[in-house]
């Protein structure tokens, strides 16, 4: 027997985590008209939050149909430079590390780097998010209409449709999957570091930013990386020494792993030293009491799941979590919002069901994410073992969203060094 239908006026959308990927969901929902809550298992917005930059290109025009105008208008002032407006393109420069010699610039038509924080607190504008409400369980109803959410707290909420937008080490994911073993998560095995440094030091800080403005990836002969992107700055850009950077240092190890900040604070400086300019002085003058945090590096290669006729669903890193070397999660975040919506926006118009627009959404999604999993954890091995380094997909594809990344030859989309203009 046909399940009934969830009646348009009836939709009711439930979200799990209120990170980017969720309020922009919440966001995109409540400017069609569509009635939704939006629950978050931390107390607060950027409570306990380890921050870092993203850059967003190919996913851009999308995001800008799913934000509200004045959201979408404020993302430059909120971006990690606000003096390169947004269609002014560029190229993302890969030097390498020990000459401080361009290696690859990857070019983007569009796009901006963004800080975490900043960026969901754009997207939480206007946005009802309950917080302090850590899901643990979900029921469907018999009718073969709504789902239930069960929260610690004790709360019960119900809706048509529960979507987990609740991050790598998804819970929604492994009730989706039927099990955590299916669910589970595998760790990149590499320790990632990210730190949020201020030079407290006009001088220092403008000389870090002289020759890559934005941001650079150097990679290190040594098989590692050393990321660097101005974050924010607070007191403007006539105070560098109020200046706030992302840096990030990474390499494959078991066993150099030093538990303390202090002892992380050693590492970097050692490893920094053979580097060249500007990444040995920007990571050899890290304040001795920078918070060294190890970034979880782990991912999923998305498969399908029981998707309980359209109750039950999934988005962003909760979808296709993915080491983070080649700049794709949070533009396939944008995708998936993006896509679901339309699904939904259907459904509101009484043209079709949730469970055929949840089935459609899916069909699309699913090799999407596996693919881009797949290639990102190629592309984190690679770009960590210098005699990979070129073959690598971030060189050969650049920030290419990726298309048929097994069937396919690549493209050659990397600007050769003398072409490179970076920002
Ligand atoms: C160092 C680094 C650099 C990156 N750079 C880029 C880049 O340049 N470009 C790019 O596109 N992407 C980049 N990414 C990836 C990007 O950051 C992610 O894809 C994106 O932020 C994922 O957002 P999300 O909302 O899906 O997940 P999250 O940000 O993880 O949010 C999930 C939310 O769900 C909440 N939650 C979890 N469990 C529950 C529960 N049971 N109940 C209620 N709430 C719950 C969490 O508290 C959290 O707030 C980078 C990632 C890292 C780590």
């Amino acid at each position: 027997m046909a399940a009934p239908q969830t009646q348009p006026q009836d939709l009711h959308v439930l979200i799990i985590g209120s990170g980017i990927t969720g309020l922009v969901l919440a966001q995109a929902l409540n400017q069609a008209g569509i009635r939704y809550s939006i629950f978050e298992k931390e107390v607060a917005m950027n409570y306990r939050s380890n921050e870092w930059t993203m850059a967003i290109h190919w996913s851009l025009d999308r995001l800008e149909k799913l934000l509200p105008e004045d959201r979408f208008a404020n993302m430059l002032e909120v971006s990690c430079n606000p003096a390169v407006p947004i269609d002014a393109g560029g190229n993302y420069p890969i030097i390498h590390g020990e000459t401080g010699n361009l290696l690859a610039g990857v070019p983007y038509a569009k796009g901006l780097r963004v800080p975490r924080s900043k960026m969901r607190a754009l997207c939480a504008k206007g946005i009802d998010v309950q917080y302090g409400k850590n899901l643990i369980d979900v029921a469907f109803n018999e009718s073969g209409q709504g789902v239930v959410a069960f929260f610690e707290d004790g709360t019960v909420v119900s809706g048509s449709i529960l979507v987990g937008a609740d991050g790598p080490r998804s819970t929604v994911r492994n009730f989706a999957m039927g099990s955590t073993e299916a669910a589970a998560v595998s760790r990149f095995p590499i320790f990632h570091t990210n730190m949020t440094v201020t030079y407290d030091d006009a001088d220092k800080a403008r000389y870090v930013r002289e020759r890559f403005p934005t941001s650079y990836l150097a990679l290190s002969d040594r098989s590692f990386h050393a990321f660097q992107s101005i974050s924010s700055m607070p007191d403007g850009v006539d105070h560098p020494e109020s200046w706030i950077f992302h840096m990030a240092m990474a390499w494959f190890s078991d066993t150099e792993i030093p538990a303390c900040y202090q002892e992380r604070v050693k590492l970097i400086r050692q490893k920094a030293e053979g580097l060249g300019e500007p990444a040995r002085s920007a990571f050899t003058w890290i304040p001795d009491d920078t918070q060294v945090h190890k970034a979880d590096i782990s991912y999923w290669a998305t498969q399908p799941w029981d998707n309980r006729q359209g109750r039950i669903t999934l988005v962003g890193d909760a979808a296709h979590p993915m080491p983070p070397y080649r700049g794709q999660g949070l533009n396939h975040c944008i995708c998936d919002v993006s896509n679901l919506l339309a699904g939904v926006q259907e459904v509101m118009r009484g043209q079709s069901t949730l469970r055929d627009v949840v089935a459609a959404y899916e069909t699309e999604l699913v090799p999407r994410g596996r693919e881009e999993v797949k290639c990102s954890v190629e592309n984190g091995y690679m770009l960590h073992d210098w005699e990979k380094v070129r073959e690598s997909p971030v060189f050969r594809n650049g920030f290419k969203p990726m298309d048929g990344h097994d069937k396919v030859a690549s493209v050659e989309v990397a600007v050769p060094v003398g072409q490179v203009a970076a920002n």
